[in-house]
């Protein structure tokens, strides 16, 4: 068992600087003892107690990295159980099982590596290739051609550890993962994996020697470990993941202190049963999951979900206040007002584009609150709209005095006109999806727009 916070504390500088980013001493005392902060925290905290600290301060479900240079993801050093509780920290890894003998290899590798979606200004692609052996020389053939085409992680899949040694070497800097270690070949897994700087999957036959596994490869000295419980059947997945992070977290069972594996296309073959499957565990405590057979098409929603799932509760996604020039306006080119809340920026500053009218698009800060919400909460309203768009020079910009509001907050126009005295207001379109036709049929000339 770990130190409780008091016996923490103790050890502490006590003198509640708060550079930890939390008011006290004994504030951050209790956190470490929760395993919800890192002891690195501390600046100040002395190299003896550092030493002391080491098994309590350690975070409770150890972090492994996956991949390198800009493509690097970790996954792991999540701290609660439910995301309300405080956030989830480092996505589900999504990996993409290749076969060393497709002879489609090339082709589908391509595809995968070429998955990037832009979304609320995130970029959401794969983030890693699992290549299966079939035969040693096309194992490590196939293994090459990923570690050169992309910084992506590279996960070895083979229970045979000459197939391993066979191709790990070309994986080499990229953090590779071992899949994986069992009750038969763990001695020379963990050997190989300690050689090679790898992370080993460990897979028991049920969440039990999965543990014992664990305990047994982590005394060998293979620290990186990634928890796969063996489970192939939905149900009993779900309850191993939530045994792992429970037993991991409020028991701080070290055995189980790793991110786990969804072995989603051992569970399902056809394509949207597998990305069914990975999609629970994205949502419940899955650290690497696994798809084969997909296209690019059934991995969308998931790193859709995932982006969702991994988002800050506490923290709306917002776009920074400002002006924002889109197609290039001039003098002519109309003036939109909207919210800073990212997908309410994104959905409208794309439908712009799509209309390719030059729009001058003031953002002001709501605080991350979309239209309608923002307005019934004070945070979009004339008497901060006003002064920000008057700070912001907008104005200037343009040969007219036109001003257009979202449809959503028509009634806001008069008191718009009453603080911009010389601001005319026009309403524009309520769905963002109408804009295209709107400001095509905009006229700075009119003050009524016929779309
Ligand atoms: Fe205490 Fe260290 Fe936090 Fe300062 S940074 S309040 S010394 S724990």
């Amino acid at each position: 068992m770990g130190l409780s916070g008091l016996e923490i504390y103790k050890k502490l500088p006590q003198t509640n600087c708060g550079e930890c980013d939390v008011p006290t001493c004994l504030a951050f005392a209790m956190k470490l003892a929760a395993g919800q902060a890192e002891l690195a925290k501390c600046p100040h905290v002395s190299d003896e107690a550092k030493a002391e600290l080491a098994e309590s301060s350690a975070l409770p479900i150890k972090g492994i990295k996956i991949g390198s240079g800009d493509d690097e993801v970790k996954i792991g050093e999540e701290t609660v159980l439910f995301r309300h509780e405080k956030r989830f920290e480092n996505p589900t890894a999504i990996a993409v099982v290749l076969s060393d003998d497709d002879s489609d290899f090339d082709k589908k590798l391509d595809e995968i590596l070429g998955i990037s979606i832009d979304r609320i200004g995130l970029t959401l692609s794969v983030d890693a290739i699992a290549v299966k052996a079939t035969d040693n020389s096309k194992f490590a053939a196939a293994v090459e051609k990923v570690a050169a085409k992309s910084g992506k992680g590279i996960v070895l899949v083979s229970e045979d550890p000459a197939a391993i040694e066979a191709a790990i070497s070309q994986a080499a800097n990229k953090n590779p993962i071992i899949a994986s270690a069992t009750a038969g070949n763990w001695e020379k897994m963990a050997e190989i994996a300690k050689a090679n700087n790898a992370t080993l999957i460990v897979k028991g036959k049920n969440l039990d020697e999965a543990a014992e596994l664990s305990e047994k490869i982590s005394g060998a000295g293979a620290e990186n470990l990634i928890i796969d419980s063996g489970a192939r059947d939905l149900a009993t997945a779900l309850a191993d993941q939530t045994n792992t992070r429970r037993l991991a977290l409020k028991k701080k069972f070290r055995p189980l202190g790793f991110p786990t594996a969804v072995m989603a296309n051992e569970m399902a073959t056809d394509a949207v049963e597998q990305s069914a499957i990975a999609s629970t565990f994205v949502a419940k405590y899955g650290g690497l999951a696994f798809l084969e057979g997909v296209k690019p098409a059934h991995i969308y929603p998931l790193l859709v979900e995932r982006m969702n799932i991994y988002t800050d509760p506490q923290r709306p996604m917002m776009v920074d206040e400002g002006v924002y020039e889109i197609n290039d306006p001039g003098p002519d080119s109309p003036i939109l007002v909207t919210t800073n809340f990212s997908l309410t920026y994104f959905i409208v500053a794309s439908e712009i584009e799509a209309s390719r009218v030059g729009v001058h698009l003031a953002v002001h800060n709501s605080e991350g609150l979309s239209v309608l919400t923002a307005w019934a909460a004070g945070k979009f309203v004339s008497e901060n709209i006003a002064p920000f768009l008057q700070k912001s020079g907008i104005f200037e910009k343009t040969n007219h005095k036109k001003l257009i509001i979202p449809g959503y907050v028509a009634q806001m126009s008069g008191e718009i006109e009453a603080e911009l005295s010389d601001i005319k207001v026009q309403v524009g379109p309520r769905e963002a999806g109408d804009l295209p036709k709107f400001l095509k049929a905009w006229n700075p000339a009119k003050d009524e727009v016929t779309a």
